[in-house]
């Protein structure tokens, strides 16, 4: 056995993950994505041309086509990024939410397994299936504390809901098979390759661009931000020395208003483009990127504080 597969590493997480394994293992690594809208190859382009990197299209609730690409890699290890992962997208059309993340996961579960029963005792042993996840799954905090991870489970959302459910079945797969499977929860992350329906980087868009800001609710709900890379690195710490059955909060212990985030993106992009200097701000009379702001009605059952 040799190598890692990585499920949905043509996103935004998964694609800096493949980039940190180049920089960090050496080992062989097999991309398996369906290529949804968020996933695209531009996201691996600079790294398709390394022998080490293989991309595969596939779905992972395929159980064939999961089944065959396991048993023609042999990997040692999987970690799964694969999801649905828009929350807004999840309560306008909850249905893929379900397929991908519960059932999608499910099939990967119930393939490894199959795959590790014709495996040797060493094998098993070494082996490893990571899941990663959401602080989602928690539910919302009051003003103080954070999560931890003997926490219930308390999703508010279509999207949290299928997570919390996918994290349910990788323990009751660990705990009934002995799959050595871990899960990692994580909060906000941000960099590069993210797609452009998420906060940051719409922002930053919409700023240059002279579009409105939308502002859900009050604009005061927290969030902990993480560096992509930063998480890159938790997830291998967790391959490398979590314990099978354990699950990892992963956090960036960097707490943000939206409203404060929104406000930084305003002056970040003045510093590079003056609102003097934007022509498409010059055409909307507006001499100032916060004067973009607009708030919105508030998301559905928007948790405060993660
Ligand atoms: P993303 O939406 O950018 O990428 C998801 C990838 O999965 C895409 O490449 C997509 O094509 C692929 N995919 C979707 N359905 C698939 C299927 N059925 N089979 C195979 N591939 C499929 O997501 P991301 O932001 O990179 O998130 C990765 C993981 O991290 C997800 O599980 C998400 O729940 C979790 N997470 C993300 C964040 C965040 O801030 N981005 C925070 C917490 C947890």
């Amino acid at each position: 056995m040799a190598g890692m597969l990585i499920a949905g590493g043509a996103g935004f997480i998964g694609s800096n993950f493949v980039r940190y394994c180049l920089r960090h293992r050496d080992e062989p690594l097999v991309v398996l994505d369906k290529l949804t809208y968020a996933g695209s190859l531009e996201s691996l382009r600079d790294v398709l041309d390394d022998p080490r990197v293989e991309f595969v299209q596939g779905d992972i609730a395929d159980s064939k086509g999961v089944a065959e690409r396991l048993h023609r890699q042999r990997p040692t290890s999987v970690v799964n990024f694969a999801a649905e992962t828009h929350v807004d997208r999840s309560i306008d059309s909850p249905r893929p939410f379900l397929d991908t993340n519960v059932v999608g996961t499910f099939v990967l579960l119930d393939e490894i397994r199959r795959y590790l029963d014709e495996a040797d005792d060493a094998d098993v042993a070494s082996f490893r299936f990571l899941h990663v996840s959401t602080d989602e799954v928690y539910g919302s905090l009051g003003a103080e504390g954070s999560f931890h991870e003997e926490m219930a489970y308390q999703p508010n959302s279509p999207y949290a809901a299928t997570k919390a459910a996918a994290d349910h079945l990788v323990r009751a797969y660990q705990r009934t098979f002995d799959l050595p499977a871990l899960v990692t929860n994580c909060s906000n992350n941000y960099g590069p390759y993210q797609f452009p329906e998420k906060l940051i980087p719409l922002m930053i868009l919409n700023t240059i661009e002279a579009r409105s800001l939308p502002i859900y609710g009050d604009g005061r709900n927290v969030r902990d931000w993480l560096y992509v890379e930063d998480h890159c690195s938790g997830i291998d710490a967790v391959l490398r020395r979590g314990r099978p059955g354990e699950k990892y909060n992963i956090g960036g212990n960097a707490e943000m208003e939206n409203l404060a985030v929104i406000d930084a993106i305003c002056n970040a992009v003045e510093r590079r483009l003056p609102a003097a200097n934007n022509p498409q701000m010059q055409q909307r009379g507006l001499d100032s990127y916060t004067a973009l702001k607009t708030f919105v009605e508030d998301r559905k059952a928007h948790d405060r504080r993660y």
